[in-house]
């Protein structure tokens, strides 16, 4: 993908990437670690807040408590019998009792918390015998009604015991009630109750006082029934009617770890604390919106947003600046390059600036201006080689045209000669003296290395001259058939000719292919002939070497001198002339023509004393070149 970018693109993204990875990493390790930072700041902030307010809601009950267990322990109240059979002056002193400390608790109360002196929150106080009748009440309509008190069972196991915040029965009001457990004086058993109801106003007070929170923040106290027992700032009538499930809550009553950041009781995302109070079973939850305690982390990161913007319109800027400024003389040499790969060799890139791309640039233009130049003298010298080239094929067909007509014209007085040798030698022989019989003699040989000449000469020219058409020649029987014609040779000089079995089909021109084998064979019979160490063996044989096949012939004659192998297929090359090895020097051109006609390689190995083999390659894919 990106190595199939042009070089424009690839260098703006480039440069992007290099001048945004830092900006991208300063940035948000900023963003991240002030985000980190205010949480940890809430955090410590909520954390203190929730303490003072747990210290004061503890004081307040623990306050509560101690004014129900003073006013259970006095003489007088102490006076109840556990049988519940009381004195009526005994009643009306509880009564009075009872009524004297009300009205102290409401016009002196002794809360520390601020304001919250100024109204006291004792809205009831009452006494109660051990079968639940009401003794006395500071609300008076109520003496003489009837309870069933479960919890007076408790009271005989507990001692004091902390009711909650509940829904009174009597009155449908909202209490936290207080009980005490009376004994009597004398007996010391357990004769009755006294209940003090209070009502939320205080608890309200010290949950609802904002004082060091953030805007949105509040603190509540739920119930171990998941109620909110103080009012809430945003749900109306909250008070043991707003279940808070939340994963705090659930945290702070299973004593587990509690998110820091989670949803509240109105699905909002918050951060908060909390504390469990193990007397009374309840939560104490002070939180504050997310969404607010993070927005000096917004504004910073649209701080970062609004610089990393205008950053990108400068780097924006730069790069298109660069990109002219460098990728712009790259593009003229890219496209005058271009056009001299087309051929248009007049080309002149202007020189735009005086550094290393203006340099290259000049160095461009004389290299293109040198080029021109060479290609003109190159097409001119061309021109001239076309020429003496045609001359010469000219001058070559005049030539094989002459030698064709020539060894024609010849062959015919030559036979003539050799007849009447022939017949000199059988019937005028005895007339002749010794000497003119070696005449004769003479001329015979004579007339027979002519004719050879002239025989090699002719094919030469045929060679030349006639193209027989392709075809799929079977190499295989193409060999038997030149062994066949040549078996009496084979007899004569021993020779073990050796033809490997799996020859293959080539596409070719048969006849000559066939010249190709029978000059190749007849040469290393020749040659091997007369070796005097051993019998003459000649070998015939293939690869298949990728796209050519590959024939050689092999002999364990004679050899070559390798500083000959590239001469002996000139025409008419001889190195041995000796008389026994008669030929003209015309056989391996004819190989080399066809070969070459074929498109194939022909060459020799040869060490002299070492025989030679002769390798020819014919291409697999060759088309017909027989015209
Ligand atoms: P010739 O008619 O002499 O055989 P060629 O063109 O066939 O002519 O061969 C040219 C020369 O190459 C030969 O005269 C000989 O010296 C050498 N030559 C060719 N084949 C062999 C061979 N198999 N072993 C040794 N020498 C060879």
């Amino acid at each position: 993908m990106w190595k199939n970018l042009k070089l424009g693109p690839r260098f703006v993204v480039s440069l992007m990437i290099i001048s945004l990875i830092p900006l991208a990493i300063i940035s948000f390790t900023n963003y991240f670690y002030s985000k980190y930072q205010i949480e940890q700041r809430t955090r410590g902030n909520l954390q203190s807040v929730n303490e003072s307010r747990v210290l004061h809601i503890n004081h307040f009950v623990q306050l509560r408590q101690e004014q129900a267990k003073q006013l259970a322990g006095t003489y007088l109240i102490r006076q109840l019998h556990e049988s519940g059979v009381n004195h009526p002056e005994v009643i009306r002193s509880i009564q009075d009792d009872i009524e004297s400390v009300f009205y102290e608790l409401k016009t002196k109360p002794r809360s520390d918390y601020k304001f919250i002196d100024r109204e006291s929150d004792i809205a009831n106080i009452s006494v109660w015998d051990i079968h639940g009748n009401i003794i006395a009440n500071t609300n008076r309509r109520l003496i003489g009604e009837k309870e069933p008190f479960t919890f007076l069972q408790i009271l005989y196991e507990k001692g004091a015991y902390f009711k909650g915040f509940e829904k009174d029965p009597l009155t449908g009001e909202k209490y936290l009630t207080i009980l005490e457990g009376i004994r009597n004086w004398d007996t010391d058993n357990y004769s009755g109750v006294v209940l003090l109801k209070a009502k939320a106003v205080l608890l309200n007070a010290i949950t609802s006082d904002r004082e060091g929170l953030p805007d949105r923040a509040e603190t509540y106290i739920v119930d171990n029934e998941y109620r909110m027992i103080t009012e809430s700032r945003f749900v109306k009538d909250a008070v043991l009617n707003l279940k808070v499930n939340t994963a705090a809550t659930r945290a702070c009553f299973q004593g587990t770890k509690s998110p820091y950041l989670y949803k509240n009781y109105e699905g909002r995302l918050v951060l908060g604390v909390e504390k469990y109070l193990p007397d009374q079973g309840w939560c104490v939850v002070t939180e504050t919106d997310a969404v607010e305690a993070f927005a000096p982390v917004r504004v910073f990161r649209n701080l970062i947003l609004i610089i990393v913007g205008a950053l990108l319109f400068l780097i924006m800027m730069f790069v298109n600046f660069s990109k002219h400024a460098i990728l712009g003389p790259i593009m003229d040499l890219r496209n005058a390059s271009l056009k001299i790969a087309k051929g248009n060799y007049d080309v002149a890139v202007p020189i735009k600036a005086k550094d290393e791309l203006g340099e290259l640039t000049e160095a461009f233009n004389i290299m293109a201006r040198n080029l021109s130049a060479a290609r003109a003298e190159l097409a001119e010298k061309n021109k001239q080689l076309e020429e003496q080239k045609k001359l010469l094929e000219k001058v070559n067909q005049e030539l094989d045209s002459f030698v064709y007509t020539a060894s024609h014209d010849l062959r015919a007085p030559l036979r003539g000669i050799a007849s009447f040798a022939e017949f000199l030698k059988e019937d005028y022989n005895s007339k002749l003296d010794a000497e003119g019989q070696d005449y004769v003699d003479e001329i015979q040989k004579g007339a027979k290395r002519l004719t050879t000449l002239i025989e090699d000469l002719l094919t030469l020219s045929r060679i030349s001259r006639i193209k027989n058409p392709y075809e799929s020649v079977k190499t295989g029987e193409l060999v038997a058939e030149i062994v066949e014609r040549i078996k009496f040779d084979v007899q004569e000089h021993k020779v073990d000719l050796k033809v490997q079995p799996d020859m293959p089909a080539v596409y070719c021109d048969r006849i000559k292919i066939g010249e190709v084998f029978l000059n190749l064979i007849n040469n290393a019979i020749k040659f091997s002939s007369k070796n005097t160490k051993e019998n003459p063996r000649v070998e015939v044989g293939w690869t298949d070497d990728s796209d050519v096949y590959k024939f050689f012939v092999r002999d364990n004659g004679i050899g070559i001198d390798p500083k000959f192998h590239d001469q002996i297929f000139g025409i008419f090359k001889r190195l041995h002339t000796e008389k026994e090895y008669a030929g003209s020097g015309a056989g391996l051109s004819i190989v080399k023509r066809v070969v070459d006609d074929h498109l194939g390689k022909v060459w020799v190995e040869s060490q002299p004393g070492q025989g030679s083999t002769f390798f020819f390659t014919v291409p697999k894919n060759l088309k017909d070149a027989s015209g």
